[in-house]
């Protein structure tokens, strides 16, 4: 923090420029480095795009209050100095700006003291923009305590006193050791007790997300699902699932004695998931559901997750108003940021006010999509629960030695969010993405032949979230409910060519498998590949030169497609996995080869069948997973699971939701579901390399595949 723009205007007079020259010096020598912006215009660029700007002075003559609010609207708390001249008049109590201002006049021979006043302000500023426990937590690393206690490396000491622990130490410098420390710190408070520091961080995060409490989980929303989950679930009671689930939840049953019943939602043409209709939170069909399901009774808790893999957000007040259940679980690992745009007003969990007699809880993966270090996680709560009996469901989860770097960032990423420089933030991410989308739908309509679709309505404007219609045919949902569903853009999916919106098989196509491999020869890692179809994410992170990277691989695709390729030119990886395989086989060929497979089995059809309908379930998760701890479980091939009792998760990747869950039978009535998973092994096997990964699922030596299932 140690840049100093100055703004003044260019034909300033003497009596102003001397005594500016005069602190310009001063501000120099006490290392700050001083910038003359050209313009009010080139002002407010250098300060959205360098957030170390630490203060801003201004000529107020010229500048005035008209600076100051476009200043606000980027950053209200950034120290602002107006000097003007005697006359004056100094009025900006009318205003309603928040701002950081402060005044001087030009005078010479006092920039020593205008000086000390200014660092006094930036010093100010600093500490009101870092969080509490991450003030702590710095506090203490300047300190330099001398401890003798955990961690063992001991502020990166242990590290120095071997050659490989020395490199290590090089690698990440002194202070991320430093800032690991001990449980053992009182002036650091706990996070397991929720108390000093820790617990300001919680207070301070519940605010900024608009939650009753939050806590900060340190091993990710897998943990977090389960922490909400076994405290929402006695042993004995019934749980309403999403079936398009993480699979931390899948665990959660295994670990919890309690019955499943699921919410069932659809998918589109595309493979894409596609929410959970209105009808299956509506108390008829959940009591069809309860009667089918040996013991179940009426649900205590119930886990949505929201937004879907795709993007989709739901209408979560009306979820909230209908779902008669009393914990209600948005599993939002996705979506750590809708609380700052007002575009996702009412498609959260946190969004709104409290709903009478009923607790919403929202798990967010803070690492995923806003900026903390990996396994950075929230659970917020709106409502009241018993926060004893809360914590010891956190505490069963939670190390007794945290690591307080994860603590740090999570709050850090949190006061990023807050105020007008975090809603920028998720603007400009939301302003990149719609740029990408548009580029993209350009070079569809000036580019000749094929290219790339993105998934969107036929018209988009503005920033928005953009709702399933039933009667727009863009999103390729059958009988999709009005005002419950809605494309979040930040979420892109890049469509390949080879499926109609309808849902069926062109002549030819492009499985998006092989761009996805393309791209990442490329250095371009795709977040999810389905059949047709690519998720891009457009987090805070990504910047222009990463999406124009993006797009210009995408165009060289297309054109090492068109000339045909050889695959050994266009996809070095694949070929040097299977080089005689690959040999002399062009692009066009292996494209059109797996397309050819894909309209063989008619995947879209199949996929459509196999999510549809569900294994029936013979006995719970958590029975079935007591079975295979006591080694009652054999081996079958794939092909002979009708009629037996599953004992794994079986989950292809993708789409990444389980499939079949631990306890299910795969009957005549679900047989969707395995011909299926028999048509994605069958893909692989003509294709090597092409193999699609399926948890709970072991491939053999010759090729076929075996799942684990209860012995009879
Ligand atoms: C990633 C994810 C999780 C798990 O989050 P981690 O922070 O990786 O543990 C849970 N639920 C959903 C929907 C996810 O996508």
């Amino acid at each position: 923090m140690k840049t100093i723009l100055i703004l003044t205007s260019n034909d300033a007079p003497q009596f102003k420029v001397e005594p500016i020259q005069e602190l310009h010096a001063v501000m120099a020598e006490a290392g700050y480095d001083v910038v003359y912006p050209d313009s009010k215009c080139d002002a407010l660029k250098l300060i959205e795009q360098n957030p170390r700007v630490a203060a801003v002075l201004f000529d107020w003559d010229d500048f005035g209050l008209a600076l100051c609010s476009e200043i606000s609207n980027l950053n209200e708390k950034l120290p602002l100095f107006g000097f003007a001249n005697q006359n004056t008049v100094l009025d900006v109590s009318l205003t309603e700006l928040r701002l950081n201002l402060n005044f001087f006049e030009y005078h010479l021979d006092q920039s020593e003291d205008i000086f000390v006043t200014i660092d006094q302000g930036i010093r100010a500023y600093v500490d009101d923009i870092v969080p509490p426990f991450t003030k702590a937590l710095f506090k203490y690393v300047e300190s330099n305590k001398y401890t003798f206690c955990t961690p063992g490396h001991l502020g990166g000491s242990a590290f120095l006193k071997s050659p490989v622990g020395s490199v290590f130490y090089d690698f990440y410098g002194p202070n991320v050791f430093k800032a690991d420390v001990s449980v053992s710190m009182p002036e650091l408070g706990s996070l397991l007790d929720h108390s000093g520091p820790h617990r300001e961080a919680e207070e301070y995060i519940a605010k900024v997300f608009n939650a009753t409490n939050s806590y900060i989980v340190t091993n990710g929303t897998s943990t977090a699902n389960k922490i909400v989950g076994m405290f929402a679930a006695p042993a004995g009671s019934t749980i309403m699932v999403d079936r398009n689930c993480h699979k931390s939840l899948t665990h959660l049953m295994m670990m919890s004695n309690v019955t499943p019943i699921y919410f069932r939602p659809t998918r589109n043409a595309y493979g894409i998931l596609g929410g959970i209709p209105k009808s299956e939170f509506t108390r008829e069909v959940i009591e069809e559901k309860i009667a089918e399901t040996p013991n179940a009774t009426w649900p205590t808790y119930a886990v949505v997750t929201n937004s879907t893999y795709d993007g989709l957000l739901y209408n979560t007040e009306w979820i909230k108003k209908t779902l008669d259940v009393k914990h209600m679980h948005f599993d939002s690992a996705w979506v750590p940021y809708t609380n700052f745009h007002p575009m996702y007003q009412g498609k959260y969990g946190m969004s709104g006010e409290t709903v009478p007699g009923k607790v919403v809880y929202e798990t967010q993966s803070t690492h995923k999509l806003l900026a903390a270090f990996s396994q950075a996680s929230m659970i917020h709560i709106k409502g009241q629960v018993d926060h004893e009996t809360f914590n010891e469901s956190f505490m069963m989860h939670t190390s007794t030695s945290p690591q307080y770097g994860i603590v740090a960032s999570t709050e850090v990423a949190a006061a990023m969010m807050k105020g007008n420089a975090g809603r920028r933030l998720i603007e400009n991410s939301v302003e990149r993405a719609l740029n990408f989308r548009k580029e993209i739908k350009k070079l569809r309509t000036e580019t000749k032949g094929w290219f790339f679709d993105v998934w969107q309505p036929d018209t988009i404007d503005g920033p928005d979230c953009w709702p399933l219609k039933p009667t727009d045919g863009w999103h390729g949902f059958k009988n999709i409910d009005a005002d419950h569903m809605y494309l979040d853009p930040i979420k892109v999916t890049v469509l390949t060519p080879g499926m109609s919106k309808q849902g069926t098989l062109e002549d030819t196509g492009i499985p998006a498998s092989i761009v996805s491999k393309y791209l990442d020869d490329h250095g371009i890692v795709v977040e999810k590949t389905g059949p047709y179809n690519l998720l891009f994410l457009f987090s805070i992170g990504i910047d222009k030169s990463k999406s124009l990277k993006l797009l210009r691989t995408l165009t060289e695709f297309k054109r090492g497609y068109d000339l045909n390729l050889k695959v050994k030119v266009m996809l070095p990886s694949l070929y040097n996995e299977h080089p005689s395989f690959y040999e002399d086989m062009r692009i066009q060929d292996l494209a059109q080869g797996i397309h050819k497979l894909m309209r063989k089995f008619n995947l879209p059809e199949m996929m459509y069948h196999a999510f549809e309908v569900l294994p029936q379930q013979e006995m719970t998760p958590h029975q079935a997973f007591q079975r295979v701890l006591k080694d009652q479980t054999e081996e079958v091939y794939v092909e002979e699971l009708v009629g037996q009792v599953n004992a794994n998760m079986i989950l292809p990747y993708p789409p990444g939701v389980p499939l079949v869950l631990p306890g299910e039978v795969i009957t005549e009535d679900s047989v969707a579901v395995l011909d299926f998973l028999l048509m994605l092994i069958e893909v692989g096997k003509h294709y090597p390399g092409f193999d699609t990964d399926i948890h709970g699922a072991y491939k053999q030596d010759d090729g076929r595949y075996k799942v684990k299932v209860i012995k009879r």
